[in-house]
């Protein structure tokens, strides 16, 4: 349920109403709002009597939530969150770029990457220092190193740094270099690791499972949200299907239904769905145009020598052109799309 507080309401009214959830063995959770507060209740064992609430000095209105999420979905929250990090917004109305190797491997190749991605308008730098990989044997990422390469990409290109956390053993040294934290498909349900990004004070990018529906996906969200932590970008990054032709199927309907169910942003990440260079650009055309918050792509300065992921990653010059065609897309589509709000800073 959700309590709509009245615009007047003072602050000794708001704390009858959260002492008023807490006596009925409920947690209560304040979302300050642009005008007012409201107040989620969380862990009800059962459906509680809105009536109870409606008549407290201070309320507004007591709203039943109908979704099994909470304070991920609009009902609770109208209006879009807007994510900062560093100079960049993510979500409601802007429109984001993020681009690097699918790994850190070396100072010379991360940097250079960097420079192209930078020239080319990208906005927040990616790249793996620790890689979930199928075979032990495969490339694993250089570690704390690999983070202090992201540090100087960050240093000297001034762009914001993305890089996933595999385990709750490496999240402290994670968090202390990245801007925002990336838990990647197949963490998407580690339960410990979600709560641990619900006490980190960086944003949360969290990618979908790769078997996962929507509902489990914000279920997911759900759980960094409710040990405290409001900045999360959602990632769509394809599906397994039955398939051969693409590493993943993209379900492009994912981008409607997120913005329709909750205020988070979502962004896609056309790469990993692809599996195959050719089929980013379509893709990435196809997710500007149907809505996402932006795009996070793979690309290498020399692919054809990367450890990971190569066949995948963008030439530099690819890239510059994606850009631009996205940069026209999402122009047209400011025009057109209903922004689901006006956008609200957290
Ligand atoms: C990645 O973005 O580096 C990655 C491993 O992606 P995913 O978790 O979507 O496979
Ligand atoms: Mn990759």
């Amino acid at each position: 349920m959700l309590i709509v507080m009245r615009q007047d309401a003072t602050r000794e009214q708001i704390d009858a109403v959260i002492r008023a959830v807490e006596e009925r063995g409920c947690s209560a959770r304040s979302i300050p709002g642009g005008e007012r507060v409201s107040i989620g209740v969380l862990f009800n064992k059962g459906p509680i009597d809105p009536s109870g609430f409606q008549d407290m000095p201070g309320v507004k209105d007591a709203i039943p939530v109908t979704r099994p999420y909470k304070l991920v979905s609009r009902e609770v929250h109208p209006h879009d969150t807007v994510i900062r990090v560093g100079n960049v917004k993510i979500g409601g109305e802007n429109r984001v770029i993020i681009a690097g190797p699918c790994a850190v491997e070396s100072r010379e190749q991360t940097m250079s990457t960097a420079e192209h991605v930078k020239k080319a308008g990208a906005q927040i730098f990616r790249g793996g220092a620790y890689k979930p990989r199928t075979s032990p044997y495969a490339f694993q990422g250089l570690e704390e190193e690999g983070l202090k390469i992201l540090a100087k990409v960050r240093e000297v290109y001034g762009m914001p740094v993305v890089t996933e956390v595999l385990d709750l053993e490496h999240f402290d040294v994670v968090e202390q270099y990245a801007d925002i934290v990336q838990i990647g498909t197949r963490n998407m349900q580690n339960f410990s690791l979600l709560r641990r990004a619900g006490e980190a004070k960086k944003p949360i990018l969290l990618k979908r499972g790769m078997s996962a529906t929507v509902d489990e996906w914000l279920m997911a969200a759900e759980y960094i949200l409710s040990e405290g932590n409001q900045n999360i970008i959602l990632c769509e990054r394809g599906l397994r299907t039955f398939v051969r032709h693409s590493r993943n199927t993209l379900d492009f309907s994912a981008i409607p239904v997120v913005r329709r169910e909750s205020h988070l942003p979502i962004i896609v990440d056309p790469s990993h769905a692809a599996g195959y260079r050719d089929q980013v650009l379509p893709l990435s055309r196809g997710a500007a145009a149907a809505g996402a918050h932006g795009l996070m792509v793979e690309v290498h300065s020399t692919p054809d020598f990367a450890l990971c992921d190569g066949g995948q990653s963008l030439y530099p010059e690819q890239f510059e052109g994606l850009c631009r065609q996205i940069r026209a897309i999402y122009d047209i589509c400011d025009e057109s799309l209903d922004r689901g709000g006006s956008g609200e800073t957290v």
